[in-house]
């Protein structure tokens, strides 16, 4: 395994829709795994592929609680319910942070790492990282939906 480079803002491919993924092969399993060490490296708690210079639908969330890495591939929003307000931050913009509104739950589509499709269900925190990583897969970035900066003098105590 290895860790992989992290792509800082601006970079033409933060802001493109990723291509498809057709290969559920070794690679796409290795790279899998590389992300993973690197989001972990990285004090992260999701990275998408092309944080890692990828043109490619892949995901990984792991937001440290009981539902452990979520991996997604080719993956979809197909549900939305409710709302949410909170800090948000990326690996691609170091030391930005800043206020964001996305759904409070939502389903989701995608395939695994073996290519078989499913659906889950995810709210709260887990939500808003995997709805900011699918995000990054349609070349949307974080800073498109900020309503509100906070300084990092501010982040202490922040309550939304
Ligand atoms: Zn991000």
């Amino acid at each position: 395994m290895a860790i992989l480079p992290i792509v800082m803002h601006p970079n033409a491919i933060l802001e493109k829709e990723c291509e498809k993924v057709t290969d559920f092969d070794k690679k796409l399993k290795k790279l899998l795994a590389n992300m993973y060490e690197t989001m972990v490296e990285a004090d992260g708690v999701g990275l998408a592929a092309p944080q890692v210079g990828l043109d490619l639908q892949v995901a990984i969330v792991d937001i440290g609680d009981d539902s452990g890495t979520v991996e997604l591939i080719n993956p979809e929003v197909i549900e939305v319910d409710g709302s949410q307000t909170d800090l948000e931050g990326c690996l691609s913009f170091p030391g930005l942070y800043g206020e964001v509104t996305r759904p409070y739950s939502i389903r989701v589509r995608t395939q695994d790492r073996k290519g078989r499709k499913i659906e889950f269900q995810a709210q709260a925190f887990l939500a808003r990282a995997i709805q900011h990583e699918i995000d990054h897969l349609n070349g949307i970035l974080f800073t498109s939906k900020v309503e509100k900066y906070i300084t990092e003098d501010e982040l202490e105590g922040y309550e939304a």
